[in-house]
């Protein structure tokens, strides 16, 4: 189980007052002003796995919104309330379990894909996963599906992520994703104000030109899950801390991973 603090922030070298912050930057930069609306599409798969899990999750334990159906998921309803339409492809999503199906997983992406490229050209993609998703003979599921996304939307397009607080992130998110945000607290209560921060970054990036870089940054700790619950210490502290790290200037989100049992590729070394 790793836990992991995540910093997205414009432009890059903002974060010179905190140096112990440090980890996979990228540059960051402007890039020209949206003019018009916006076309951004919306899609994902979310399942929180345990490799040490027996049990495969298949096609039948997945709930699939394609379409407009995506809109029908409770957690889909702050996006009605931006002017620019959000574009449906495919949103999965299975309970708590064991690792999923490799055809399963390969159907579900085969299918959001397909849909994603219709859609194109696309200025944004906003995706809706857990962090914690295994895929039998995959060692980083969500690594595969964003740059599955990424080489079907191109490099200017941002991709901004939701994520659990229980979730693992890994170096190819990491190198993908333009922006990424994750529940603040456990039980997750906050999973609406999540949703809003990570569409909010997007159109708000959009809107003004922003190309936002992630900064992560592994912390050499580990907290059993039931220490992780933001109701009581010591994660009542750990997670309370991100608000002020969130008011810094330049600084769109800061969030912080507790991870989740299992394999995945290793992330880069920590400098400290
Ligand atoms: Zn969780």
């Amino acid at each position: 189980m790793r836990r992991r603090l995540i910093l997205k922030m414009i432009p890059a070298g903002v974060l010179a007052g905190l140096p112990t912050f440090t980890g996979a930057a990228r540059a960051a930069g402007l890039v020209p002003a949206f003019r018009g609306t916006p076309r951004i599409a919306v899609g994902g798969i979310a399942s929180e796995c345990s490799t040490y899990s027996r049990i495969r999750a298949r096609m039948e334990d997945f709930t699939v919104l394609r379409g407009q159906d995506v809109f029908k998921a409770p957690l889909s309803l702050p996006l009605q309330r931006y002017e620019a339409p959000f574009l449906p492809t495919l949103t999965a999503s299975a309970p708590s379990g064991g690792p999923v199906e490799r055809q399963t997983y390969e159907t579900l992406k085969a299918d959001y894909l397909e849909r994603l490229k219709k859609l194109l050209p696309l200025d944004g993609v906003y995706l809706m996963m857990h962090g914690a998703l295994s895929v039998e003979g995959m060692d980083d599921a969500e690594g595969d599906w964003y740059e599955a996304t990424r080489a079907v939307v191109g490099p200017d397009c941002l991709i901004s992520a939701y994520y659990d607080l229980h979730g693992n992130l890994s170096r190819r998110a990491v190198d993908t994703l333009d922006a990424m945000t994750a529940y603040r607290t456990a039980p997750h209560v906050d999973r609406i104000e999540n949703v809003m921060r990570a569409t909010d970054m997007l159109t708000h990036c959009l809107r003004y030109g922003l190309r936002p870089g992630i900064v992560w940054a592994s912390i050499p700790a580990l907290l059993p899950g039931e220490q992780s619950s933001t109701e009581w210490e010591p994660g009542r502290r750990l997670w309370s801390d991100l608000s002020e790290y969130n008011r810094l200037p330049g600084i769109l989100d800061v969030s912080q991973l507790v991870g989740y049992v299992g394999r995945m590729s290793p992330g880069p070394r920590p400098r400290w």
